[in-house]
């Protein structure tokens, strides 16, 4: 079956895979029209700049006429701006074409509700077992739908986002900016709203020609053209989205880039100062939320690994900030979906209201020491693990909220299957360099005790 090919994905999540390999427009149409089929009514589509998107938006958009549904195509725009465009125009949901981080053989689409969240995981089951059981009613020749244009999700999205800053102290500081899209959707947005922040921007890699400069996760490896960049225009701040602009990573002053987890950290202790309240993140977010938290007597609930798991719970809690430690920061005033858009605003807000620099404000907060593996995970036997675990440890030291998660006096391990690799991650951190590559490899040993 093609589904199970190693190039395709299918799951609750939507569907990712490299194209012209698994990933082409046969399993395209299948799966929008099965969303079609699910959602009926008007759809909104919206695309990133990758080369295979002009073959997969006629793909999406014939599937889901082919089912009666109205399209609104959105053109090129970040997924936080389709996702907002849905729940402002009562639409019945969206679909996205993206292959946000990943290089550009890799594509997918994501599969938005009407309330702008994506798909549920037992939604997007629901919608698999649609497509594989190919359960759809194609429209006759007067029951087809119609197409229409609507190039104002982007405008409308920088209108939300300066509704929620401070504007004019951010304008009043000037910054110079340096920020890098990678050629991904970013281009269209993150450029304009600089300009209309009254920050001197100097963009890098913002066209849309589909083409990468450099691979799109935003992580320091991959930013050593924004260090020099911010550097030699001695930039106040350079901000780098992946392909889709849902995540954000900085480069302070005089040209370091410091890891992705900051992101959420800093935009948590901004928004926490301003209104204390609930933070939700994954299991394997830095321990740096906590202690933030903590400053403001606020909780923290910890979910599965997973955007929609974060929103939902987010949502379900009321939290007032959350997201991912991959720099995706979900800003609830506008929308129960990671945006790096929003994110940097809310960040040159907080700029704007310090006195420090930003790395001065980095410097500060708390420090830790992470760590990542992984190993082959038909070799590792889990239930057993957790079993064991749960005889070493006493249950408050364990999780299994996802995977395992285990708490030592130095620091923690996380270890969970990927759900895009054949492998168990471990992740950990420590507040020493030492203790975190013990913790390492302990974890590293207790696994193979596991393995066959
Ligand atoms: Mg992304």
């Amino acid at each position: 079956m093609i589904e199970k090919n190693s190039f395709l994905i299918i799951s609750a999540s939507g569907v990712r895979g490299i194209v012209g390999e698994g990933l082409v427009p046969e399993v395209v149409v299948g799966l929008a029209a099965a969303f079609g089929e699910i959602r009926k009514g008007k759809i909104l589509v919206g695309y990133d700049t990758r080369t295979s998107n002009e073959m997969f938006k006629y793909a999406v958009i014939s599937a889901l006429l082919s089912t009666g549904c109205e399209v609104i195509d959105l053109g090129i725009c970040p997924t936080p701006s389709v996702q907002l465009m849905v729940r402002k125009s009562g639409a019945n949901g969206g679909v996205v074409i993206t292959g946000s981080h990943n290089p550009a053989e890799w594509n997918a689409l994501k599969f938005v509700r009407s309330d702008g969240l994506f798909l549920f995981p037992e939604e997007g089951e629901e919608l698999v077992k649609v497509y594989r059981e190919r359960r759809i009613k194609w429209s006759r020749w007067n029951g087809i739908g119609k197409v229409y244009r609507d190039d104002t999700a982007v405008e409308y999205h920088i209108d939300r986002i300066m509704e929620l800053v401070d504007v004019d102290k951010i304008k009043g500081k000037n910054f110079k900016v340096v920020i890098d899209a990678c050629n991904g959707a970013g281009s269209v947005i993150s450029p304009v709203l600089l300009e209309r922040l009254g920050c001197k921007t100097f963009k890098i890699n913002c066209n849309i020609s589909g083409y990468f400069p450099h691979l799109p996760e935003p992580i320091p490896d991959n930013l050593q053209q924004l260090c020099r960049a911010v550097k030699d225009y001695e930039a106040d701040i350079g901000f780098a989205h992946d392909i889709d602009a849902d995540r954000l990573a900085l480069v302070v002053e005089g040209g370091r880039a410091i890891s992705e987890e900051y992101t959420l950290a800093l935009v948590t202790k901004f928004v926490l100062q301003k209104s204390p309240g609930l933070v939700v993140t994954n299991v394997c977010t830095s321990q740096m939320i906590d202690d933030i938290a903590e400053q403001f007597n606020c909780p923290v609930k910890r979910t599965r690994v997973g955007d929609i798991y974060v929103s939902r719970c987010m949502m379900d809690c009321g939290a007032v900030i959350g997201g991912e430690g991959n720099g995706g920061v979900i800003f609830p005033l506008i929308n129960y979906a990671r945006d790096g858009v929003m994110a940097l605003a809310l960040l040159l807000n907080y700029m704007a209201e310090e006195k420090e620099s930003i790395s001065s404000i980095v410097d500060k907060l708390p420090r830790y020491y992470r760590f990542k593996n992984k190993v082959k995970s038909y070799k590792v036997n889990l239930d057993k693990l957790r079993e064991d675990l749960l005889k070493k440890f006493s249950s408050n030291r364990v999780d299994f909220t996802d995977g395992v998660k285990i708490w030592f006096n130095e620091g923690w391990v996380h270890m969970r299957k990927s759900g895009t690799e054949p492998v168990v991650r471990i992740i950990g951190e420590a507040k020493d360099p030492e203790d975190a590559e013990k913790l390492s490899n302990w974890a590293l040993n207790f696994i193979d005790e596991f393995s066959y």
